[in-house]
């Protein structure tokens, strides 16, 4: 069953929407670098290559299921945040909203009865439980840590320890 228009659309806004969000967290490192917090700014890197696997999951999606992948223009990222809190603060509501923009193209493929990119989104689903629950984690800890330079330096060190992300998949996951 070929993509529809409707559907091919939506995950082509997406696919804009993961690469600004790569975008999002490679800035988020390079202000971490620049505010001596190295380990966090590992961790956004790691960040950005899941971002950029992501896009690429939707890309082959709409490529494998007949449909026409468009590019647009990705937004310019923010590039000044106030702490290191305030970075992970902006990750965690930037990832509530990339959710509700996959439940979103959630409903088209349900509108449509389109199983195969219900089978695709489901594991996006999945994904987003586990980076709310990554972003807002790493907020709370920041939270509770303060003032603390201690602390924070203890952050850094156990964010930096992040493997490096999986390799964009070679084929559909679907
Ligand atoms: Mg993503």
């Amino acid at each position: 069953m070929e993509i529809s228009k409707e559907l091919a659309d939506a995950i082509n806004d997406q696919i804009n929407f993961e690469l600004y969000s790569a975008y999002i967290y490679l800035s988020m490192a390079a202000w971490l670098e620049e505010n001596n917090l190295p380990g966090m700014a590992h961790w956004m890197e790691v960040q950005f290559d899941e971002e950029y696997s992501h896009a690429i999951r939707f890309y082959r999606h709409v490529i494998e299921r007949g449909g026409r992948v468009i590019f647009k223009a990705i937004d310019a990222p923010q590039t000044e945040w106030e702490s290191a809190l305030d970075v992970f603060e902006t990750a965690y509501e930037h990832e509530k909203v990339v959710t509700a923009r996959i439940y979103k193209i959630g409903e088209i493929a349900d509108s449509e009865g389109d199983k195969g990119a219900q089978g695709m989104l489901q594991w996006f689903y999945n994904e987003q439980v586990e980076e709310e629950v990554n972003t807002s984690t790493i907020r709370d800890n920041l939270k509770r840590a303060g003032d603390s330079k201690q602390i924070l330096f203890m952050l850094d060190r156990e964010l930096g320890a992040r493997p490096a992300a999986p390799a964009p998949p070679a084929e559909s996951m679907t």
